[in-house]
């Protein structure tokens, strides 16, 4: 384990690094002790190196910080271990319900904070802070760290905030686990959950998932689908222009949800439309663009989507509507989460609460920020688990979420994913968990991590692949490095490896999953170059059919690889950023989805809806365990270079098709391949589905493409 240089261990025992002395004269009756008003005296001692490890007589006192005082040298000592015993845990693990609880006749609160001395709750008129205004103000009570009050009146309507006592200062905070807020998420409102639900909400139910691997996920975002003038919808921007049917741009093409619709993918992946900072977007003038990676209210729909952000009710209902909508389309929906940070820690609501427990410390105590974006959480602290857990089951069953994909999982630790997948395989329907696997520099042991080189401990949870991404394309960090379907050579081995989803398939081909759906195929997401601006970057030099054509292949194959298929949205006309890679704060008109490109890039579209439809029509590109795809997967041998080509034999996954062919040409000149002579079907318009018969043992295989042929 990694343990801080300074720690509490247990209720009794210390440890810490005495630096600038020599060890041998340590002297323990200069070891003095603070914490609070608390008599501590020594029981035993011991040293190991540079390390001093103490018992106490007494226990410490967790309401106060811990310091040891050596000669003239003052060291802080860290709970984090202490939070992880099971000694504390015995003592303080809270396993109810936590928030604002409201009935007609009376609002109960409860919040948890073993450190705070006291706890107050503020009961605010207004949502909006920037309203002066004298709340009234109750007392809580605490149990073992449990602060609840009961308020016997009716708040419906009012708003609130925690004051909490705790290591010599007063915060004010917004309760983690408020389910309403007002305007910028700066108060917890009062409302009844009952009231929160659009008509016809019970009736919604979301599309059948038989497997995993089914999945075709579209990733967009809420304000991007339907900002650009053109879009034809009235609620730009907006929750509840996603619920606007039959919209089509002034060339009489389908836009907003209904050009997802039309494309046929199976789930839409929601960027962050939990509550983000108002300082990255103002809701009362949401001018200022932001993706959202920074959480604000874990468990509330973001205001600044919703059409009044001052109404607690309205984000909440428009947020359902519009997952009514997109339900009754056929469509999953999945959100994207970012439970592994928070900026600026030491202004948020989870460390105003409980300064410490949230976030991880590395060995020096600083806040640990393997994520780069400030601080990450603890998951490994059991109320931290907790808290992800209650916010992900909150969104799955009020919400009827379909499916959740983690920012930046490899921060969590695995056991946290497998806690979460098996709590979710408790519900009556499949509900999809993945993320990103990478592994990054937080405080965590590596045999810890959710990262992909651990994914045999994490079952059935998904991880971006890239593997699949850079071999198809080049690497993202290097804007000028090509892949296998712009020109690099030597790519075969590695696209073969993709194709079986990268589970471990022969001694040859042995990828790093266990089972196809841990695989998550994509070549582009909302993070770096989008696909059509790297082709410009990398193949400058090439022709604008050519990129096309490459542009494509690369999505062919993302979408007849064993796994799960994820398009990056407006990747199927050719999506740029202009060049942007990271348009995180970028204006609308970076990030729109433009809908003139639609028209542009028609023919682009509709090869992207005959490929999302063979998919969807065959099973064989989608088999659910690693033993069918060994015993129903064979690779054509003595191929030419830089070419790839497969057999799905025997009604794989019980297609209808007896035998699939499939070869991806990525020369820039056509190629002759052998295949086992039979009576082909060839696929020679895939968006128009015509077909052509062949009996033979030689085809011929366009530059840039790929080719499909089934008996
Ligand atoms: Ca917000």
């Amino acid at each position: 384990m990694i343990i801080s240089d300074n720690s509490v261990l247990t209720f009794k025992i210390i440890r810490f690094l005495l630096i600038g002395y020599n060890i041998n004269e340590f002297d323990i009756k200069q070891l003095m002790f603070n914490n609070g008003t608390a008599i501590t005296s020594i029981k035993s001692f011991t040293t190991e190196g540079d390390y001093i490890t103490v018992t106490l007589n007494n226990s410490i006192d967790i309401k106060e910080e811990f310091f040891v005082i050596y000669k003239q040298n003052i060291i802080k000592l860290n709970y984090s271990e202490l939070y992880k015993s099971k000694e504390f845990n015995d003592k303080y693990y809270f396993s109810g319900e936590l928030g604002a609880f409201y009935g007609k006749d009376s609002t109960t609160f409860k919040l948890w904070s073993p450190a705070a001395k006291s706890v107050k709750v503020l009961i605010f008129k207004n949502g909006d802070a920037a309203i002066q205004e004298t709340p009234s103000i109750l007392n809580m009570e605490e149990n073992n760290g449990l602060w609840s009050v009961k308020v016997l009146n009716n708040l419906k309507g009012y708003f609130y905030t925690y004051k909490i006592e705790v290591y010599n200062i007063v915060n004010e905070a917004v309760d983690p686990y408020a389910k309403f807020v007002g305007v910028n998420g700066l108060r917890g409102a009062i409302e009844d959950l009952e009231e929160s639900s659009p008509e016809g909400w019970t009736e919604d139910s979301s599309p059948l998932l038989k497997n995993y691997t089914d999945a075709i996920i579209y990733e967009i975002s809420v304000r991007d689908m339907t900002t650009h003038p053109d879009s034809a919808v009235n609620y730009k921007g907006k929750f509840l222009g996603l619920t606007e049917d039959d919209t089509k741009s002034s060339k009489d093409l389908y836009s907003g949800i209904s050009h997802i619709k039309e494309l046929g993918v199976t789930h839409v992946q929601l960027m962050p439309v939990f509550d983000f900072s108002y300082i990255s977007t103002d809701e009362k003038d949401p001018v200022k663009y932001n993706w959202g990676y920074d959480p604000q209210n874990y468990n509330v729909p973001e205001g600044s989507y919703s059409t009044n952000p001052y109404n607690p009710l309205c984000r909440v209902l428009e947020f359902k509507e519009m997952i009514k909508h997109i339900h009754s389309l056929g469509v999953g929906v999945i959100m994207d989460v970012v439970y592994n940070h928070m900026f600026n820690p030491l202004e948020n609501n989870l460390e105003k609460v409980f300064p410490g427990y949230y976030f991880r410390l590395d060995v020096k105590c600083n806040f640990s920020n393997g994520t780069g974006c400030g601080s990450d959480t603890a998951s490994e602290h059991p109320m931290m688990r907790k808290f992800i857990l209650d916010s992900v089951l909150y969104f799955a069953n009020t919400y009827h979420i379909d499916g959740f994909r983690f920012d930046l999982m490899g921060v969590h630790d695995f056991e946290t994913m497998n806690i979460i997948r098996y709590e979710l395989d408790k519900l009556p329907r499949k509900i999809l968990v993945y993320g990103e696997g990478w592994d990054l520099n937080t405080s965590l042991p590596h045999e810890l991590k959710a990262v992909q080189s651990n994914a045999w401990k994490m079952p059935h949870i998904g991880f971006f692949n890239d593997t699949i991404r850079d071999t198809i394309r080049g690497s993202v960090f290097n804007n000028k490095d090509s892949g296998f379907i712009s020109g690099k050579s030597d790519q075969e081995h590695t696209i073969k490896k993709c194709v079986t989803g990268l589970i471990k398939y022969s001694n040859e081909l042995s990828g790093i999953y266990d089972t196809p759906d841990q695989s998550i195929n994509y070549i582009c997401a909302h993070d770096n170059n989008t696909l059509w601006d790297k082709l410009e970057l990398s193949n400058s030099y090439d022709s604008y059919d050519d990129r096309k054509s490459m542009h494509m292949l690369g999505n062919a194959i993302v979408l007849t690889c064993q796994g799960i298929s994820f398009l990056h949205g407006g990747v199927d006309f050719c999506r740029t950023k202009k060049g942007i890679e990271n348009s995180y704060n970028h204006p609308d008109h970076i990030n729109w989805m433009d809908w003139d490109r639609k028209s542009e890039f028609y023919d682009v579209f509709q090869y992207f809806k005959g490929l999302i439809n063979l998919r969807r029509e065959h099973p064989a590109f989608r088999m659910d365990n690693s033993q069918e795809i060994r015993d129903h997967l064979v690779f054509l041998d003595n191929m030419p270079q830089n070419t790839v080509g497969f057999i799905l034999k025997d009604n794989a996954n019980g297609d209808i098709w007896r035998n699939i062919i499939v070869v991806y040409n990525a020369n820039k000149y056509p190629v002759i391949v052998n295949i086992p002579y039979s009576d082909y079907s060839r696929i020679t318009d895939l968006s128009k589905g015509y077909t052509q018969v062949i009996a033979t043992d030689k085809i011929e295989c366009a530059k840039l493409s790929m080719t499909v042929l089934y008996n």
